[in-house]
This record gives C-alpha cells, structure tokens and sequence, in this order.
C-alpha cells in the first residue's frame, strides 16, 4: 500500500488515501487483524476514513522494529542525530497548510484561529530539539584525584508515546521529538477520534529517519494502549489525557518499574485584579479559555477569578468579543470556533451545561451563534457559555469539562482568592492580571501550578517546561531538562588511574 508524501490540499482525499492504515516498521500496514473502525468528521457527523483496530499483535511488530532501529540510532554521533530531526521539521514546515487542513477535518477545530497553528509549531519543535543535540553532556565529578569520575547520558531505548486528540500534533512532536535526539526509538498510539494528521506526520518523518525508528499505530486504549505501556520491550511511557487513564498507565507502568511521565488534566484559575488592563485581560481570558478550540484543553482558563469592583463589566467586555466569534465549517477560512470533538464529548459537556443551570445563584450566558449551514446540523456545535454567580465549591468549578464551559467567580480579599484558585485537585497552569509588581510576584510564588503566567496567555513553548502538580500530573515536557530527564539515564563511570 503506498500513499504519495507529495503535498495533498484536500483533506477529504488524504483522510481516503489514508484509511486503515498504520504506519510500522518503516511502511503502511492495516492492523494485523484486519479490524478498523470509523473516523468521523465531527462539523457533519459523517466518516472520513477508517482507522486500524490495532491490537497486541501490532504493537509487538512495531516495537520490535523500535528495538532493532534504537540500537544503531544510538550509535550515532549526537549532532548527527539532532541534523535528522531538525530536518523533520524542515520537512514538515513544508505540509503545514495540508497537516492544518486533515487535522481542521478530523478534530473540528477552525483552520484559521486553531489547526493551521498547530500544525507550524509542530515543525518548531522537531528544529528546537534538534538543535540540542549537543546538549546531551554529562559531568565530570572531583571524586579522587587517582580516579577519573563522569556521568554521561545514555538512552532509556524504545519509548512508549501515548497521545489524546486535542492537539495531537504539538503533543506527539513535544514527545517524539524530544526522545529521538536523546537517542530513543519511539511508537506512538494516536487517539482513537484523532489518528489521521499524526499517521500523515509519521509517513513524512520517515522519509528523513531510520526505518522503523518511529512507529505510530491507532486504536483504543486497552487493546493497544495497554499492550504498549506493558510490553517488556518498551523502557519509558509517556502519557497525555485523562486522570483515570493516567493512574491505569501509571499502575502498569510501576508493574514494570519503568519511568512514567504524565501530562493530565487541569481547571486552571485566571485572577483578574481590579487594577489589571481590562483590554488585555479580556482578550487574555478569552485566548486562555480556548473557546477558538471549544475550552478543549487541559490548560483551559476555566475558572475565571474576576474582582467584584470589575466583574460586571469584564463578562459584558468578554460576552461582546465572543458574541463577535463566528461558529461554523472547521474548513471555512471564516470561522473562528469549530466544534466538539465526538458524540460521546458532545454529551458530556451537555450534561455539565445542565448541571450549570441546576447550580444554586448561576446564570448561564450564552455567546456567539448556533452555524445555520444545514450541512452542519448533525455537527457537533456548542455555543461557549459563561456561568457567573456560582462558588468554587461547586461541582462545575471543580470538575474539568473539557468543553466551552467557563466558570466566572466574583472576588474581593487578595488572600481568599489566591486560596480559592488553590483550592482544586489540579495544578496545571495559572494567570494573573494586574499591574501591581508586588501582587503579581506574590501570587507567582503561592499560586501551586507548574506553568505559571502574569499578564499574558501564551501556550505550550519551546524551551519552556511545560507540565503539572497535584493531579495535573508528574514531569515535563517541551524542554531542554525535559529531554534530559525524561528521555535519558545518567550513567556514573569511575576509572581508577592507579
Ligand atoms: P481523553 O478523555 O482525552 O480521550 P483518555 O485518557 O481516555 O483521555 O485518552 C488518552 C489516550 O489514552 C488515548 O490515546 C486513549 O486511547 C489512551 N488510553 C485509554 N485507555 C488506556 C489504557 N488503559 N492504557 C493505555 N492507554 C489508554
């Protein structure tokens, strides 16, 4: 079976020339089984493609694939190593309009304000972690004068990288592309509503790497997923989705006494003091709530601390700009929110829509528009809502959604509020908006999250740890220590001189 690698601007026929099919030891390959299963576009609720119904079977052919190519990958000098992977963005940064569009197609997130995005920092980080390949040092230890003591960093071997469909592109590169320049061989298990866009990337990439090197396969979690956290030749996991998931991962993980990192879930806190720019921390909460990507993301500003001296005039600021946002094709060049990802995510952020309005003291504020395409009328649409009026200890400002849901909170003690934003089972990530140097230094230091903001909402970056505390999860990702922590052993040699 073979799909060209030459660039295809129709998503709708890349999604065909791709179905059924993994990407494994260095060719497509429909899983073993023969079984697949449905990918939906979820703007119509119609399939695209289908998917392999990977299971244990083609995880073993796929990591011993891993194992075999690791092992000369190794071998090579560092720099060399890092020249490949760099080159994989090089590549990459090509497919951008193309990667934006399958990924736009799949996930129903806008081309314009979300999936073209998305795909263009995906190269990024294939050239950031390329270029540290030289980083890869070790030290050399005043043990004895008579012994030569160093440390170096060696591989931990083939990497088991499990990703969820939100922004699977920037998590699979964020993974991937930190544990090849460490040496490490990867396979990755797409998510079960996502496998197309990364199955195109995979293709791509191993136009530039060693056969087998990097393999992806898709399908659900415990036929595949499960088999990959417990194959006993995968070394190291990487997780990104759910809390439930994450312990199950981990449990597994802890069976075989292998290093875990996991990126999970979040309810982020936003506090906007009475003295903050109100243009900038209106256009800041609405970036920071993701409603351009439906609040799917776990760093998700979902719980909006707002001062009560502003707070009438911050909803209305942040209602007008949404109300502005246009619903509609994830495709259309128009469209600044696109839709929920599947049927079953659909429901779930109905039933915390409905348990909003059953919340003692809220109000429910709808933004923007329903599309009013009839081809769209069995997609997946839901307008972002603001509940105002509620409590941090209500089930809505608790519990993640992952859905356009954001939860405005009025406050007025400095302390109160910073012990209310602690107050969740998350930490994940954490704004605050003001002017006053001394608060905001404050805050940085009491606010228990691992990514912490002042005045600004940028995303996931390049050299910039990213990863939770508490429930969010244990390590971090998209750095230079990342690499070296996650995707290499430290080896202690002594040589006695004597
Ligand atoms: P989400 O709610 O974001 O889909 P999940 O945690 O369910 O979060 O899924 C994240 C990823 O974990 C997906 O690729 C999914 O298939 C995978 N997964 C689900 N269950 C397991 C499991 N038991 N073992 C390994 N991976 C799993």
């Amino acid at each position: 079976m073979s799909v060209s690698t030459s660039i295809e601007l129709d998503p709708f026929k890349l999604a065909q020339a791709l179905s059924g099919l993994n990407f494994v030891a260095g060719a497509f390959h429909p899983a073993a089984s023969g079984k697949t299963f449905a990918v939906n576009n979820p703007a119509t609720g119609q399939e695209v493609a289908r998917a392999p119904f990977s299971e244990k079977a083609d995880v073993d052919v796929a990591v011993a694939a891993a194992k075999k190519a690791q092992k000369e990958w190794a071998k090579l000098p560092a720099r060399n190593r890092g020249k490949l992977v760099a080159e994989c963005g090089r590549v990459l940064s090509e497919h951008v309009e193309e990667l934006g569009r399958l990924i736009a197609l799949e996930t129903g997130k806008a081309l314009r304000t979300e999936s073209r995005i998305e795909a263009s920092v995906l190269a990024d980080m294939f050239v950031f972690f390329g270029g540290l390949a030289s980083e890869l040092k070790g030290e050399t230890v005043p043990f004895h004068p008579d012994m030569m003591t160093m440390t170096v960093r060696e591989p931990v071997g083939v990497v088991g990288a499990i990703i969820p469909w939100n922004v699977p592109l920037l998590l699979m590169a964020m993974k991937a592309a930190a544990a090849l320049v460490a040496g490490n061989a990867v396979v990755v298990k797409s998510a079960e509503e996502a496998p197309l866009t990364v199955l195109r990337v995979t293709q791509i990439m191993n136009t530039v790497l060693p056969s087998g090197l990097f393999s992806i396969l898709a399908g659900f979690g415990p036929e595949c997923g499960a088999p990959l956290v417990e194959h006993p030749d995968v070394k190291k996991v990487t997780f990104t989705g759910s809390v439930e998931t994450g312990k199950i991962v981990y449990k597994a993980a802890a069976e075989k006494l292998i290093p875990v990192t996991l990126e999970l879930g979040g309810k982020s806190p936003m506090i906007i003091c009475a003295d903050a720019d109100m243009d900038k921390a209106v256009a800041g909460a609405i970036a920071g709530m993701r409603f351009t990507r439906q609040g799917q993301s776990c760093t998700a500003s979902s719980r909006i601390f707002v001062h009560e001296s502003i707070h009438d005039e911050f909803v209305a600021r942040v209602r007008e700009k949404v109300d502005a946002m246009v619903m509609g094709d994830p495709l259309d060049e128009k469209t600044d929110i696109g839709t929920i990802i599947s049927d079953g995510q659909f429901d779930r952020v109905k039933s915390y829509i409905a348990l909003g309005r059953e919340t003692k003291g809220a109000t429910e504020i709808v933004l923007s528009a329903m599309p009013t395409d009839a081809k769209l009328d069995k997609g997946f649409f839901v307008q972002p809502r603001i509940f105002t009026g509620i409590t941090n200890n209500d089930r809505i400002a608790r519990e993640e959604i992952f859905g356009p849901v954001c939860c405005v909170i009025k406050w007025s003690d400095f302390d109160e509020v910073i012990a209310a934003a602690n107050d969740s089972d998350y930490g994940l990530a954490a704004t605050i908006w003001t002017t006053n140097l001394k608060m905001a230094m404050d805050a940085t230091r009491r606010l228990e999250a691992g990514f912490v903001q002042v005045n600004q909402n940028l995303v996931v970056q390049p050299n910039l740890s990213y990863g939770g505390v508490k429930a969010s999860g244990l390590g971090k990702e998209a750095s230079l220590e990342s690499m070296l922590e996650h995707f290499t052993h430290k080896k202690t040699i002594i040589i006695n001189m004597q």
